[in-house]
C-alpha cells in the first residue's frame, strides 16, 4: 500500500514513525511544510523538514520534540556571549544540517534535492519531500505588527494575539517536483495530526494540491485536536484566529471537501455523528501518541481503515 502523508513537525513526525515501521521500504513518502523556513544565524533553517527527518532517522530529541538528541548548544551560547540575538535554539549538529543545506542552495541545488540527500545520508528510508522548492513564508499578524512565524512562535512565545495568518510567496510557488503525482499515485493520502493552519494549511494552499486531493478516493485525516485543545502547541490560537471552532469536528470541517475518512480521538466520540454529517466516515480511536508503540498502533488503525 503506497502512502503519501502530508505533515508539519512533531505531530506529523509522531505518526510518520509509526507508518514507517508498519510499511515496507519505499511505500511511504512524507510531503512536509516549509512555510516555517527562515534564515537565522545566516543559515537556511527548515524546522518541519528537519524535525520529520530526525524523527524518522531515530535521532530526534523526543522529549523536546525538535532537534537532535544529545546535541550541544555551543554556537548559540557563543553568539549570546558576543551580544547577538540567540532566541532561536539551534543545536550544534542541527546547525551543521542547516549550514550544509545553505551551502548546497548557494551552489544551485534545489531544496527537494538537498532534503533527499540529507535523509539518505541519515539512513532514512522514507522519502521526505519539502512541499515546494520556492520560498513560502508564514506570517503571523497581530493587530498592526507582522511577525515571521518563528519570531511569533519562539521569540514571542505565541503571546501576541493572532488577528490573521498569511502565506507570503504563495503566488510564485509551485508544489515541489513530483508532489502532485505522489498524491495522485498513492493508494492512500494521509493528513497527519499536524497544525491545520500553519503546517497543513500552506501545503493545501499550493496550486492544484487541493484539487488533487478532491479527486483522490482515499484521503484519511487524523485530528490534532483532542477534547477541544491541541495536544501541544498553538493550534487553538491559530484556528480561533481563522474562525474555526477548536474541536475535532472544527478541523474536519476544514478538510470536508476532500477528506474521506476522519480519524478522531475516542475522547471526542460524541462528535463523530457531526463529522459523518459532513460527508465523511469517522474512525474513533485513541490518537494520543505517547510513545513509539502508540504511534505504531495509530498507524495500523489508519492503514486498516484505509
Ligand atoms: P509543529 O510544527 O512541531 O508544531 O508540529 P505539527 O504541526 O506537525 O504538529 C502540531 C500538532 O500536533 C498540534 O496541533 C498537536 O495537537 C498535534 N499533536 C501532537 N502530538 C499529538 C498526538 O499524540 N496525537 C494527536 N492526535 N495530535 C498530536
Amino acid at each position: 500500500m503506497k502512502i503519501t502523508a502530508l505533515a508539519g513537525g512533531v505531530g506529523g513526525a509522531k505518526l510518520l514513525i509509526g507508518l514507517q515501521s508498519a510499511l515496507p521500504s519505499e511505500d511511504l513518502t512524507a510531503i512536509v511544510n516549509t512555510g516555517d523556513d527562515s534564515v537565522i544565524y545566516g543559515v537556511h533553517v527548515s524546522p518541519d523538514v528537519d524535525i520529520v527527518t530526525y524523527w524518522l532517522a531515530g535521532i530526534a530529541d523526543r522529549a523536546r520534540g525538535w532537534g537532535i538528541a544529545g546535541d550541544t548548544f555551543d554556537v548559540v551560547e557563543s553568539i549570546a556571549a558576543l551580544g547577538g540575538d540567540s532566541w532561536f535554539r539551534l543545536g550544534d549538529r542541527d546547525l551543521a544540517t542547516c549550514l550544509h543545506r545553505t551551502e548546497r542552495l548557494r551552489t544551485g541545488a534545489s531544496l527537494s534535492v538537498i532534503t533527499d540527500e540529507i535523509r539518505t545520508s541519515l539512513g532514512v528510508r522514507t522519502r521526505v519531500v519539502p512541499m515546494s522548492d520556492e520560498p513560502v513564508h508564514t506570517r503571523i499578524v497581530s493587530e498592526d505588527t507582522v511577525y515571521e512565524f518563528q519570531e511569533w512562535f519562539v521569540r514571542e512565545r505565541q503571546q501576541p494575539r493572532v488577528t490573521a495568518v498569511e502565506f507570503e510567496g504563495l503566488d510564485d510557488a509551485k508544489p515541489a517536483p513530483g508532489v502532485l503525482d505522489l498524491i495522485s499515485d498513492a493508494d492512500v493520502v494521509v493528513l497527519c495530526p499536524s497544525n491545520p493552519v500553519v503546517s497543513i494549511g500552506p501545503i493545501l494552499a499550493l496550486p492544484e494540491v487541493r484539487e488533487k486531493l478532491r479527486e483522490h478516493p482515499r484521503v484519511v485525516a487524523v485530528s490534532p485536536i483532542v477534547q477541544g485543545a491541541p495536544v501541544k502547541g498553538p493550534a487553538d490560537k491559530l484556528l480561533a484566529a481563522s474562525g474555526t471552532e477548536v474541536t475535532a469536528s472544527g478541523v474536519a470541517g476544514l478538510y470536508a471537501d476532500f477528506c474521506d475518512i476522519f480519524v478522531m480521538d475516542e475522547r471526542d466520540a460524541a462528535e463523530a455523528e457531526k463529522v459523518e454529517g459532513m460527508g465523511m466516515s469517522a474512525l474513533v480511536v485513541d490518537t494520543l501518541m505517547t510513545d513509539p508503540a502508540a504511534s505504531e498502533r495509530l498507524a495500523h488503525s489508519v492503514i486498516g481503515v484505509a
